[in-house]
C-alpha cells in the first residue's frame, strides 16, 4: 500500500492519505502530551507498543462482533484502517473510580463500581473536552441520539470484552476512552485503545501501568507501556494480524 500525503498530525499520531481514497494509514509516535498538550514528552516506543496493542485489542473486538477501523498493521509503528468521518465525542467508561471522576465528585480513586458509568465528551483541547450528554450531541449537530446510543451500546459492549481480557492478564481495567466514526453510514470504532487512553492497574501491585505515569510524574513509563505489551502479546501470541 503506497503511503501518499500527510492529511493531519495530531499530537500522538499523523495520518496519511492511500491509493486507495476509502482507506488511511496511522502512524504512531513516541511524543506524549497531557493536560490538553500543556505538557509534552517523549515516552520511548510509545508509538510502537501502542500500534501493537491497538491492533490486538480491535482484532479481539473484531473477533467479538465489534465493527472497528482495523484492516491490518503494515509495521511497528503504521496501521492501515477505514477512513472515517470522525463524530468529535469521546466516550468514556468508567469500572473503577479515577481521575476526573475523583476530583469532579470528591471520591478517593480506587473505589470498585458496582456497574460501569459512560460519559461523553466533546472533543476539543481548546475547551478542554468539556463532558455532554446526548441533548448536546443532537442539539449541536455532533451525532443523532440513535447514534449516539449506538456507541453508548458499543462502549459497554467493549468493556464485556476487555474488562475479562485484561483480568486474565493480571490487569485492572479502570477506564478507557474510545471515539467513533462513520463509514459509509456505519457507526465504527476509530482511534486507539492504548495505555495512552486506558487506565491499566496491575491486580497484585495496583502499580500503573499507563499514561498516568506520564502525568503525574511517577517515571518508568516506557517500562509500564513495554509490560502491557509482554502481557498482551504472552495472551494473544496465537492471533494473526
Ligand atoms: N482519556 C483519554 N483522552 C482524553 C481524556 C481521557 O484517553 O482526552 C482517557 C484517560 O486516559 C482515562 C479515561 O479516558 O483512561 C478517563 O479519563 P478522565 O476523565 O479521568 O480524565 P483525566 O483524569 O485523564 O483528565
Amino acid at each position: 500500500m503506497k503511503i501518499l500525503d500527510m492529511l493531519y498530525e495530531g499530537k500522538a499520531k499523523r495520518i496519511y492519505a492511500t491509493e486507495d481514497p476509502d482507506l488511511l494509514v496511522m502512524n504512531y509516535k513516541d511524543e506524549a502530551t497531557a493536560f490538553d498538550g500543556a505538557k509534552k514528552g517523549i515516552i520511548d516506543n510509545k508509538g510502537i507498543v501502542n500500534n501493537r496493542v491497538s491492533c490486538l485489542l480491535f482484532n479481539l473486538l473484531e473477533k467479538h462482533g465489534v465493527a472497528t477501523h482495523l484492516v491490518k498493521q503494515l509495521d511497528e509503528r503504521n496501521v492501515l484502517v477505514r477512513r472515517m468521518e470522525m463524530i468529535p465525542l469521546e466516550v468514556v467508561v468508567r469500572n473503577v473510580i479515577a481521575g476526573s471522576l475523583a476530583k469532579r465528585l470528591g471520591r478517593e480513586e480506587g473505589e470498585v463500581l458496582p456497574v460501569p458509568i459512560l460519559e461523553l465528551y466533546y472533543k476539543n483541547d481548546e475547551l478542554h473536552d468539556p463532558m455532554v450528554n446526548e441533548y448536546h450531541a443532537q442539539a449541536l449537530g455532533w451525532a443523532t441520539r440513535e447514534q449516539v446510543a449506538i456507541m453508548q451500546q458499543k462502549a459497554l459492549q467493549v468493556n464485556q470484552v476487555l474488562q475479562p481480557f485484561f483480568d486474565s492478564i493480571g490487569i485492572i481495567l479502570v477506564d478507557f476512552k474510545l471515539e467513533f466514526g462513520l463509514a459509509k453510514g456505519e457507526i465504527l470504532l476509530g482511534d486507539e485503545i492504548s495505555p495512552d487512553s486506558c487506565r491499566l492497574w496491575d491486580k497484585e501491585t495496583l502499580d500503573k501501568l499507563d499514561k498516568d505515569r506520564f502525568r503525574r510524574d511517577l517515571g518508568k513509563e516506557a517500562e509500564a507501556y513495554q509490560e502491557v505489551v509482554r502481557r498482551i502479546e504472552d495472551a494473544l501470541s496465537d492471533m494473526s494480524i
